[in-house]
């Protein structure tokens, strides 16, 4: 093997450990449980006005308990969403202060994008946070450690809905639904990433998965109810 195709392949390496939402070599992450009843929606880049509130309404409709990874700026300009989602009884985490690709940030930024959403988030809600994605998924050990440093617990996912641009609820629920069944084909639960908010600004919409979530919890009810089942709607607090 040449030097450059060592290289190129520990650039792949890297980038996997980085980025792949499932990989656990640059430190433990929770994913998702084996258990293919549960299911965590979870909820990234708001909070968002209007769509979060909508999102709220459907998430209410059908009972459902679900993850909302916020990022702080965004906390400090619209503190009463946050409260609302808190108040519905969802869990709320941390996302950053800005939303960069901390993988490729200096150590003490990461740390201090971490600690600004921590406490945006408990300025507005009064309460401590123990749960942290992070943007893109992108991490490496330092980021794991401090977020671990801060009380937070790490959270990826295994099942995309590619919602953060414009597309089409058929889309969405095409696109986690396909994920949901070789999750449950490997007798594991499904961790939805999707978005009520977009990292660029506030009013950002996203009716197309509010739309699709609400066809997708149905459907999960009525396909589980055929089988004499039952699907339960968690939270990451479930698999730990
Ligand atoms: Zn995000």
């Amino acid at each position: 093997m040449t030097a450059m195709a060592a290289g190129v392949l520990a650039a792949g390496a890297y980038a996997y450990a980085g980025m792949w939402p499932t990989s656990q070599l640059f430190g433990r992450c929770v994913v998702a449980a084996k258990n293919p009843s549960h299911i965590a929606l979870t909820f990234d880049d708001g909070p968002n006005d209007p769509d979060t509130f909508h999102l709220l309404e459907v998430l209410a409709k059908h009972d459902v308990r679900a993850t909302f990874f916020m990022i702080g700026r965004f906390v400090r300009q619209r503190p009463e969403i946050a409260r609302a989602v808190a108040a519905a009884g969802h869990l709320i985490g941390n996302h950053t202060m800005t939303h960069p690709l901390l993988l490729i940030r200096p150590p003490r930024l990461v740390r201090q994008e971490l600690r600004d959403c921590n406490a945006a988030l408990e300025d507005a809600l009064g309460t401590a946070i123990h749960w942290f994605r992070p943007p893109h998924g992108g991490r490496r050990p330092d980021v794991l450690r401090a977020a671990r440093e801060l009380g937070l617990t790490p959270v990826l996912w295994n099942a995309m809905g590619y919602d953060w641009k414009a597309t089409t609820p058929d889309a969405v629920e095409r696109n986690i639904l396909r994920s949901f069944r070789r999750n449950a084909r490997r007798g594991y639960a499904t961790n939805a990433l999707l978005h009520d908010g977009g990292q660029a600004a506030l009013g950002q919409d996203r009716r197309h998965t509010i739309a699709a979530v609400d066809r997708m919890i149905q459907r999960w009810k009525d396909e589980f109810a055929l089988r004499g089942e039952v699907c339960e709607f968690v939270t990451p607090e479930a698999w730990v």
